[in-house]
Formats: C-alpha cells, sequence, structure tokens
C-alpha cells in the first residue's frame, strides 16, 4: 500500500487533495495541525506521533525529525540490505511526501516582525524531510507545493503511481525550494545587526541584497540574440518601483533586449521626480527625454529629438499615460510601453495593438532607504570566468558642489537647461555628450570611443531631426581631456556646458570656454555607464 506523509503550513487544497489520494487507496500519516485538520474532514488519518512513539514536543519544534520517518523515506527499495533494515526495526516506506514549509518568508516581510518571531518560523523537520525525500527521488514523489498536486493525482489515478520524470522534476524543484528557503534565512540574518541583550536587533541592510539572491521570474525565449539562452531574474525582495516589479498589462511575451532597454528607459524616467517626463530608449540609449506639462507634451517632445531612431522604441513616462498620450505615442510603432498606470482610455488605444507590451510599474515609495526608493545598490557584470561587482551609481548632484568656472555665468534658464543635460547624460552610454534645451533632448551621442565623436554625433542628430542647437547646453558625461570636444560643442552652437572637470588639462579648457564666451559648470561627479 502507498503511504502519504503530509505535514503543511499552507493548508491550501490540502483537505481535497488528501480525499483523492484517500480515494485513490493512500494511507494518510500527518503532523499535528494537518492531522486535525484532515480527521476534521472526515479523512481517516494517523499521527505521527503515533508511529514514532513520541508526541510532538518543544512547541513543535520536534515532530517528525525521527528514524521511523526518515528511514521511511531514504530507504532505496532496490538495495536489499535497506529493505532488510527497514523490516528489522519495524520501519514503513513512505511514499509520497507532501510538505510545505513554516511562512518565514512571509514572517519576516511584516513589519515589526521580531527576531523571535523570525526564528520560531524556520522550519527545521519539514525541510529535512523534503531533502531526505528528494534524495531519494527514485522512490519518492516530494510535493512541496499546491500547484502539484493536480498532476500528481493525475499520474496516480492514471498509472497507481507517480512516473519517473514527475518523481525527478519534484526532486528538483524541492531543492530549489529549500534552496530558496535557505537563502532567506541567510539574507535575513546577514542583515541583522545584533546590539544588546533585550533589544531588537537593528536591520542594516535590507532584505534580499546582501547576498544577492535572485528568483528566477520566467524563461525567455532567447537572450541578446536567438542562439543565446536566456532567463529573467529578480531579486528575493525587489525594491519597490524597479523593473523586476513591473506587471505586463497586455502584448507578446517581453524579450531579453526588451527588458534590458525598459530598465534604461524607466531608471532614466523616475529620476525626473518633480515633472511629467517622457523617456524613448533605443539599443540601452535614450533618443528622446523631455519634460512637459503633461504625458502627451513630454512625448511629443522626446519624439522630436530624433524621430527615426525612436521607431519600435520603448518608450518610458513618470505620470501615468492618458487618453490624449496614449493617442499620440499609438501613431508610431512602440516595442514597450511603461507608465506607473494606463487610464481605460489610455488601455483602450493600445487593445488592438497586440504587439506592443503595457508595463505598469508602481514608482517608488520614496522613503528613507536606498531600497525604498527603487534604487539598485550593486551593478553586476560578467567577465572572463569572474564577476565585477560595484555599488550602483546612485549619487545624484549636490547643487552645492556645482562650480561656476567660466568669467561668464549662466543664466537661470541656462543652469535649469544643463541640469536636465546632467540627468539625461547619467544615463547615457559613455562617451555621452547631450545637447538639450527647453525640457527635452536636442541631440544625443551616445557610446563612441573618442568623446570629440560623441559630439559630432550629436550634432549631426540634431540637424537631422531639423533641431537647431543655437543656445543649447551640453553635458558631457566625463572631463574633456582637450579643448577639441569644447570647440566641437561650441561650433555646433552650443553656449554652456556642464561636465565633472578633473583633467590635467582642465585649465586649458576653461581658457578655451572663456574665448569662446560660453558658461561652464563643474559638477564634481563623473558618470561613467559601459
Ligand atoms: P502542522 O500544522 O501539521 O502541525 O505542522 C505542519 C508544519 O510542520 C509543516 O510546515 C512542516 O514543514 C513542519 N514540520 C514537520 N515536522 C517538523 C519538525 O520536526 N520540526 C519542525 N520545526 N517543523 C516540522
Amino acid at each position: 500500500m502507498t503511504t502519504a506523509l503530509i505535514s503543511v503550513s499552507d493548508k491550501t487544497g490540502i483537505v481535497e487533495f488528501a480525499r483523492e489520494l484517500h480515494q485513490a487507496g493512500v494511507k494518510l500519516l500527518s503532523t499535528g495541525g494537518t492531522a486535525k485538520l484532515l480527521a476534521d474532514a472526515g479523512l481517516p488519518v494517523t499521527e505521527v506521533a503515533e508511529v514514532t512513539g513520541f508526541p510532538e514536543m518543544l512547541d513543535g519544534r520536534v515532530k517528525t525529525l525521527h528514524p521511523r520517518v526518515h528511514g521511511g523515506l531514504l530507504a532505496r527499495r532496490d538495495v536489499p540490505a535497506h529493505m532488510a533494515a527497514l523490516k528489522e526495526h519495524g520501519i514503513d516506506t513512505i511514499e509520497l511526501l507532501v510538505v510545505n514549509l513554516y511562512p518565514f518568508e512571509a514572517t519576516v516581510a511584516k513589519a515589526g516582525c521580531t527576531l523571535e518571531d523570525a526564528i520560531e518560523n524556520i522550519d527545521i523537520g519539514g525541510p529535512a524531510m523534503v531533502r531526505s525525500a528528494a534524495k531519494n527521488w527514485n522512490d519518492v514523489a516530494v510535493l512541496t507545493d499546491a500547484s502539484q498536486y493536480a498532476q500528481v493525482l493525475a499520474e496516480l489515478k492514471a498509472e497507481g503511481k507517480v512516473s519517473r520524470t514527475t518523481r525527478f522534476k519534484l526532486a528538483v524543484d524541492a531543492f530549489n525550494r529549500i534552496s530558496q528557503y535557505d537563502g532567506a534565512i541567510s539574507d535575513y540574518l546577514s542583515a541583522l545587526e545584533l546590539g544588546a541583550e533585550g533589544e531588537q536587533p537593528k536591520q542594516n541592510l535590507f532584505p534580499g541584497q546582501s547576498n544577492g539572491r535572485f528568483v528566477k521570474i520566467q524563461d525567455l525565449r532567447y537572450g541578446e540574440n536567438s542562439h543565446q539562452q536566456a532567463a529573467f531574474y529578480r531579486d528575493l525582495y525587489p525594491a519597490p518601483g524597479s523593473l523586476a516589479t513591473a506587471r505586463q498589462l497586455q502584448g507578446k511575451e517581453l524579450s531579453y533586449n526588451n527588458i534590458a532597454d525598459a530598465d534604461a528607459a524607466w531608471e532614466c524616467v523616475k529620476s525626473f521626480a518633480d515633472v511629467p517626463a517622457c523617456v524613448i530608449v533605443k539599443h540601452a540609449n535614450p533618443c528622446g527625454v523631455a519634460v512637459g506639462a503633461d504625458v502627451a507634451e513630454a512625448y511629443a517632445k522626446a519624439f522630436k529629438t530624433d524621430p527615426t531612431s525612436a521607431f519600435g522604441g520603448i518608450i518610458a513616462f513618470n505620470r501615468p499615460l492618458d487618453k490624449a498620450g496614449a493617442e499620440l505615442v499609438a501613431k508610431q510603432f512602440v516595442e514597450v510601453l511603461i507608465a506607473p498606470g494606463f487610464t481605460e482610455e489610455a488601455r483602450a488605444v493600445f487593445a488592438s495593438k497586440v504587439n506592443t507590451r503595457l508595463l505598469h510599474i508602481e514608482l517608488p515609495r520614496g522613503g528613507a532607504s536606498a531600497w525604498e526608493q527603487g534604487l539598485n545598490l550593486m551593478d553586476a557584470k560578467r567577465v572572463g570566468s569572474g564577476l565585477l561587482l560595484q555599488t550602483a551609481d546612485n549619487r545624484d548632484f549636490d547643487p552645492a558642489d556645482l562650480k561656476v568656472v567660466t568669467t561668464l555665468q549662466p543664466t537661470e534658464q541656462q543652469m535649469q537647461d544643463l541640469l536636465f543635460a546632467w540627468k539625461v547624460a547619467k544615463f547615457v552610454k559613455s562617451n555621452a555628450i547631450v545637447f538639450c534645451g527647453g525640457g527635452m533632448t536636442l541631440g544625443v551621442g551616445a557610446g563612441q570611443m573618442s568623446r570629440i565623436d560623441s559630439a559630432r554625433i550629436a550634432s549631426i542628430k540634431a540637424e537631422n531631426a531639423q533641431l537647431t542647437l543655437q543656445g543649447s547646453a551640453v553635458a558631457s558625461d566625463a572631463f574633456f581631456p582637450f579643448r577639441d570636444g569644447l570647440d566641437v560643442v561650441v561650433d555646433a552652437g552650443a553656449s554652456c556646458v556642464i561636465q565633472p572637470g578633473g583633467s590635467v588639462r582642465d585649465d586649458e579648457v576653461i581658457a578655451a570656454a572663456n574665448e569662446r564666451g560660453i558658461a561652464m559648470v563643474f559638477t564634481g561627479t563623473r558618470h561613467f555607464r559601459h
């Protein structure tokens, strides 16, 4: 006879599942709370305590940690000595294990969770049984999630047993679950600062970032190219307002490149907190950024920067998209549209555009911690058999750090344009040169090996889009190493420049700015982005 041991904290669907198991002739063993629930539902169930000869003790800390349980799970049915040992000690085999664990993750996610609460919610016997059963997958089927009940039942009913393929898949899922669970415990504890006895420990980091633990969101059809395999993972505790918290409202499955570009667009648009903004991204670079009185105006201006590149772009807004905005956007081909909300009417505009993916992301909560502000703490990049880690480029400029280095002071309007340009330049791949004016980008030069080429490209782009650069403001993500780059932007029409400064030839570049009669501001901070 098949025996199932059922011990679940999340009791969703368990009575129905156990009833079907019983009807299929499976004998039911169970722990205290689960056994009571099943018995109350009229099912014949044997308490594990009866099998072990020990009562559950220490507030449930010890329930199933017993050779009669683990022997029944771990014995190899194909090894005669194992079966003889079971017989000698009067141990019965267990063929099905149904366990889900104490809700550790949910407990520590609650505000005000104490260390004691967290510790009591570390399941000990559950993971031990899951590991035993998963190790012995060839003889035991282990279920760790209610979503697995239906398939196992179907196989039991049809074949009288759970298939080898399913048992293996269940074991893999089980080890994944245990690893995730232990990860959550390790993350939570690693982030605590213990403090004095009697005091609640302080959370010195937010959970999830301490060990860089990730959970798979989805497999992707392919990676950057069709011959590459890919998947999308998120932090165990994603920061509110981050891309990993996006909800897709419509459209085809997101691709690898869509996700990367969506992140670039969303991170950039999020940085404009006070005013409606729109960012259009192509190949990881903003090709149009603008602010406006409303989303429609912001979009119209952003589009003007580079209508050619905007085709098939990824568009992000920092305000909910309304009908007027949606109707404008719908005139172009959009791959992905991101906003912290869409009105019903805006949704209706895109309902027939099945290829456009709509992503809803809530804006960050804006609390005190970097996490509440939706910021990534760490950046990672894979290099030949290694990993480069750095804290993310989260430094916002402090107006106090700004230093006008030329005789000419920028006007208030120029200063506004410079700060706008500087914000955008942070999100443009290096070398970045960004011409702006009137709350919009006028020309973006990105990803060139020389700053002077980026400057040339930016002005060519402005020319192509029939935008004038006369009187424009220019941002450079890093210092001008020589005066030549500065001369190119002034020749193109720039009237003021913002850059970090810090070159050994700063004097030469400042002299050039004075000679050309423009205002120049140093930020003291560089924003390389590779
Ligand atoms: P019940 O509600 O049936 O009393 O308890 C079910 C929970 O107990 C399950 O989440 C299971 O993982 C957990 N569990 C089973 N055996 C043990 C044990 O020996 N020690 C601890 N700490 N938890 C156990």
